[in-house]
Parts: structure tokens; sequence; C-alpha cells
């Protein structure tokens, strides 16, 4: 199972809205297992498929999934209740070390097809709850810097000297956005396929 690609900000797949899943078929299958390969390499707690190029309605999440342990795969998910608020620092693989203060809701329930055709409604609570509004805002074109305290954002870059291994350093959306264009010229440079 081939590894896939990460679209990274600036990329106009982030900032569509993806269209609904019709039909499972042996395509859409084998997109969702190389997303699964995708995330974990990646060590991802989630990936839209929007963030592998493909504007469909579809999230794989594996961070806090159920109690066993297992990756959700999730067809045409949507947010059916919300309550309560939890605040936390957020990162996305689409904006490498970028981190930033986000509010979300503390649970939420989240209607979905699974592969196998049937629907489901998941009820979750703290990160699984921010992993699954995190995705299915990728969905709407919406990314956690839309919704983060802009005031907050900082890189998480390593940092032998520290305990963790890491230190935060503040920064801009600016000064993110151009890093980010950077990433994607050098990318493109290197033979890769975005415009
Ligand atoms: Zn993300």
């Amino acid at each position: 199972m081939a590894r896939l690609p990460i679209r990274i900000y600036g990329d106009r797949v982030l900032q569509k809205r993806a269209k609904p899943v019709r039909q499972v078929d042996a395509a859409l299958l084998e997109l969702i297992e190389a997303m699964i390969e995708t995330m974990s390499v990646e060590i991802g707690a989630g990936l839209a498929a929007p963030q592998v190029g493909e504007s469909s309605r579809l999230i794989v999440v594996g961070a806090g999934g159920d109690e066993d342990g297992e990756i959700l795969r999730l067809i045409n998910p949507r947010i059916v209740a919300a309550l309560g608020s939890q605040d936390s620092m957020e990162g996305c693989l689409s904006l490498p070390t970028l981190r930033g203060q986000v509010q979300r809701n503390e649970e939420v329930a989240v209607k979905a097809t699974t592969p196998a055709g049937s629907e489901i409604t998941i009820e979750a609570a703290g990160l699984l709850a921010r992993v699954l509004q995190h995705e299915i805002d990728h969905l709407d074109g919406v990314l956690f810097t839309d919704r983060a305290d802009l005031d907050s954002l900082c890189w998480l870059l390593p940092d032998a000297d520290t305990e963790d291994g890491y230190r935060l350093e503040p920064t801009t959306m600016k000064e993110a956005q151009r890093c980010f264009a950077r990433m994607r010229r050098k990318r493109a440079g290197e033979g890769g396929s975005e415009p």
C-alpha cells in the first residue's frame, strides 16, 4: 500500500468543500487503506481525504479511536450533536510543525457510513471529539488556523536541550504562510505535481 503525499497549506484542495461519497467501490477502499498507511507513517491523529488531494467526504481517525484502539474509517461523516467546550493546542499534517490554541466542543456525536455500508453514530469526548471536529472541518475547507487564537501560533521545534526534546517558538500567520509557500515551491521543484 502506497503512502500518499500530504498536501500543504496553500494548496487549493484544502480550501474546497469536499464532495459526498456516492459509492463505495474498490478505488475508495484502496484510498482508505492508503490514507491509514499515510496517517501512521506521518504520526497523525487523523487524516481527511482532501489532505491527500482527494476532494471527497472521507476521514480516518487513529488517535483515541475506540477503546480497542481501532482505526475509524468514516464516509460522509457529519456532526449531529455537540456539547461543552475544550481549549487545547492543535496541529495538522498539512501545516507541518505549526501549533495553535483551538477551542472545540468537548463532546460530539458523529453519524457516518462505514466501508461495509452500515450507518453508525459515534459518541466521543475529549481528544477523540477534538480530532473528529478537526477532520470533519477539513471536508468543509476549514483549517485549524481558521479557528485558532492567532496570538497563540507557534512552531514546535526539536530541541535536545529541553526535557521533552521540543521547544515552542512564537510565530504569526503571515510568517507561517510564507514558510508553507516555500515548502510547496521546494516540493514542486523536486518533481511534485502541485500547481
Ligand atoms: Zn488537519
